[in-house]
């Protein structure tokens, strides 16, 4: 059912008559991305209104946050949590505006929170070559395009003050916190008693979410965890970070958790023949020239799905930074 701004809402109708009412606001904020926009979602509550995500800092961002509220009738102090599904900058980086324009509290995961200190703190002490591409064996030369690529991207990483600190598990309003980690470690969903899902990037229609690579962390294989914890879950409707409403999470998850297994395979093929770096890896993966942008989204993937097949002991890193597969 879509209202007259065309968001959609979902009604809860308990036993013939309307006992609770779950009215979910989705925002429509553009990006500078491939992407082209993300999601923020208004959940009202006892307490106030809940802002889940806030998109990133941009001006347009700001504009469409700002008509959108105005259009669904929520003044800024109407706003009494933000509540970030993670701290990717497109999901957060309008936060310190937000904060400062609601009065509203903080809630983060607290996983997410010990990330986003950091990497902010890598910034700010300028904590260069980035430890993934050492570990890749990276050329030099394309380590410094990508640190370059994401000089802009770095810098929208602030810092924030959380005023509640997620764990996953608690009740917020009418939903249940479901912690995800995966796509980044503090990653969190919000589960609605009426079945309603808010996703964040951990499940997105059309989009396989990139698995990044933390230093000393099976990201991958904490992802294909998530979904399997998602999949059990009764939900209708999901709603994602970036596109539109749909269903079908446990088809989603079996798919996507293939498409991993799939792609481990792929490397523990081609790391029989013969061992390699991650850097080399990449080059087999995406046998395409890639722009130093897209190399290290793709180097941070293969470097987690290296760091899931060593925790099966399926591959070994060897001292010269090249990758030997176990199997025969
Ligand atoms: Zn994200
Ligand atoms: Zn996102």
């Amino acid at each position: 059912m879509a209202n007259g701004n065309g968001h959609p809402r979902i009604l809860a109708f308990i036993g013939g008559t309307l006992e609770s009412v779950t009215e979910i606001h989705r925002l429509d904020l553009p990006l500078p991305w491939e992407l082209g926009q993300v999601n923020a979602y208004l959940v009202p509550g006892a307490a106030g209104w809940t802002l889940v995500d806030c998109g990133m800092t941009t001006p347009e961002c700001f504009a469409a946050l700002d008509m959108q509220l105005q259009q669904a009738g929520v003044a800024w102090r109407d706003i009494k949590t933000l509540l970030l599904t993670h701290m990717h900058p497109d999901h957060m980086g309008l936060a310190p505006k937000v904060l400062e324009l609601s009065g509203a509290q903080l809630a983060m995961h607290r996983r997410e929170f010990a990330l986003l200190e950091e990497t902010v703190e890598a910034t700010e002490q300028r904590r260069e070559p980035d430890e993934a591409l050492t570990l890749a064996h990276t050329p030099l030369e394309l380590q410094t395009k990508v640190i370059a690529a994401f000089t802009d991207v770095r810098r929208s990483f602030v810092r924030l003050t959380p005023d509640v600190l997620l764990e996953g598990g608690e009740r917020w309003g009418d939903a249940e916190v479901v912690w995800t980690p995966g796509h980044s470690p503090g990653h969190v969903c919000l589960h609605f008693d009426d079945g309603a899902l808010l996703t964040g990037d951990h499940l997105l229609e059309n989009i396989t979410p990139n698995i990044s690579w933390v230093p000393g962390e099976d990201a991958l294989g904490d992802f294909i965890e998530s979904l399997k914890r998602v999949a059990e879950l009764d939900c209708d409707t999901l709603y994602p970070s970036h596109g539109l409403p749909f269903t079908g999470h446990r088809e989603w998850a079996t798919q996507t958790i293939a498409h991993h297994h799939e792609r481990c395979d792929e490397i523990v093929t081609a790391l029989r023949l013969h061992p390699r770096t991650a850097h080399e890896l990449v080059s087999i993966l995406w046998p395409r020239r890639l722009s130093a942008f897209h190399y290290r989204f793709a180097v941070y993937e293969v470097l987690a799905h290296l760091e899931c097949l060593r925790n099966l002991s399926q591959v070994v890193l060897e001292p010269d930074r090249t990758w030997t597969s176990t199997i025969d």
